[in-house]
């Protein structure tokens, strides 16, 4: 099978187009044959070998597939099943879904939302991939803080990233005024597009440096750190909550209790990786119906081969790309 695979060698970390057996399932696993992965910044991490993701080399990129099931070694699937996987150890531990088939262990697998009320084309779900289903864990754990549209505004950071593009899309369809945050000015109108009322310069942000600055946002989504998250908890109104989804400008984070204790604000933690199955199945189902981003075919998700998958890589650790990168396998 093709396959890109991530080696080191005397040129460093970086992933080749390999042709590899075609892996056999063994008890409590499936074979799924892939019809699209998607591209994230943790890919791009462990394709260059910028951040260390991967347990061992070599080992096949690709933290998420979506595909059919092909041959299974478990009574819950069956040959044909529509099904998708994110996060676990794909692309970490086990080959990952940069390849015509996956092997992983049935626990990790998810079948494609299908119904009159809520179906997901494989393309549809890769589309959104860890990126959409990050984005929407945050959104669900913040309204079950207590956010709502009437609390307030809404900043969403890295917008027009994979995570930020499409928390901004859902957060709009839901109602919420939503303020998006970007290092890109010339992407400001395509996040208004997808439903930001304002669209604020990275670069040029001011958060200021008191423990307590100016209250403003109900909620945030904050797919950066470092400073710009430090920045926020100065800024969040009374009862604001922050979802931390991501490292994109640094893993520090630098601030006081004076945001936590005088204002009651919250920070959660968003996790997609080891998030349990039952709520994993929960938050699919939301991005099939009523958290469903309204752009996410038409002005979010392009389509790539896999041969052209590692000259995108370096771009995602510049900063320089935007929405979402599906890969038709
Ligand atoms: P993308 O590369 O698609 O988006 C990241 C965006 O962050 C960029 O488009 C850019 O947006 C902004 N950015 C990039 N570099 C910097 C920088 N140096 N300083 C500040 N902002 C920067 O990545 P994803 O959307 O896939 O992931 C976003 C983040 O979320 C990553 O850190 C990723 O690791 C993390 N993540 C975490 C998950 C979890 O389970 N917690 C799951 C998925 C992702 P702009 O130019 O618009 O500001």
């Amino acid at each position: 099978m093709k396959a890109l695979q991530v080696i080191k060698d005397d040129q460093g970390t970086h992933a080749v187009l390999a042709t590899l057996p075609c892996p056999e399932p063994g008890a409590g696993e499936v074979r799924i044959r892939t019809m699209f992965s998607s591209v994230n910044y943790k890919d791009a991490l462990a394709a260059t070998g910028a951040g260390k993701i991967m347990k061992n080399l070599p080992l096949v990129g690709g933290v998420d597939v979506a595909g059919v099931i092909d041959a299974s070694h478990d009574a819950r699937f069956a040959p044909g099943d529509a099904v998708l996987v994110t996060g676990y150890g794909l692309g970490v531990e086990v080959d990952g879904g940069f390849a015509e088939f996956v092997r992983v262990p049935a626990d990790w697998v998810v079948p494609l939302p299908s119904g009159p009320e809520a179906t997901l084309t494989a393309y549809q779900a890769m589309a959104l991939g860890t990126a959409g289903f990050t984005a929407a864990l945050a959104v669900m754990r913040m309204e079950q803080m207590g956010l709502t549209p009437a609390s307030g505004p809404v900043l969403v950071t890295g917008a027009s990233g994979g995570v930020g593009s499409l928390a901004v899309d859902m957060l709009a369809g839901r109602g919420y005024e939503v303020i998006a945050v970007s290092g890109k000015p010339e992407q400001a109108e395509t996040l208004r597009q997808l439903g930001a009322r304002e669209v604020l310069d990275r670069h040029t942000l001011q958060l200021g440096t008191r423990p307590l600055e100016k209250a403003q946002w109900a909620g945030a989504v904050d797919t950066v750190g470092g400073e710009l998250l430090a920045g926020l908890t100065r800024h969040m109104a009374y009862r604001g909550v922050i979802a931390a989804c991501g490292l994109a400008g640094g893993t520090d984070l630098h601030t006081t209790v004076m945001p936590f204790i005088l204002r009651g604000v919250s920070l959660l933690g968003i996790d997609s990786v080891a998030c349990p199955m039952p709520e994993r199945r929960q938050v699919w189902h939301r991005l099939a119906t009523d958290l469903r981003p309204r752009h996410l075919e038409t002005g979010i998700a392009r389509r790539i081969s896999l041969d052209d998958l590692s000259a995108l890589f370096p771009r995602f650790l510049a900063g320089t790309v935007t929405g979402r990168t599906v890969v038709a396998v």
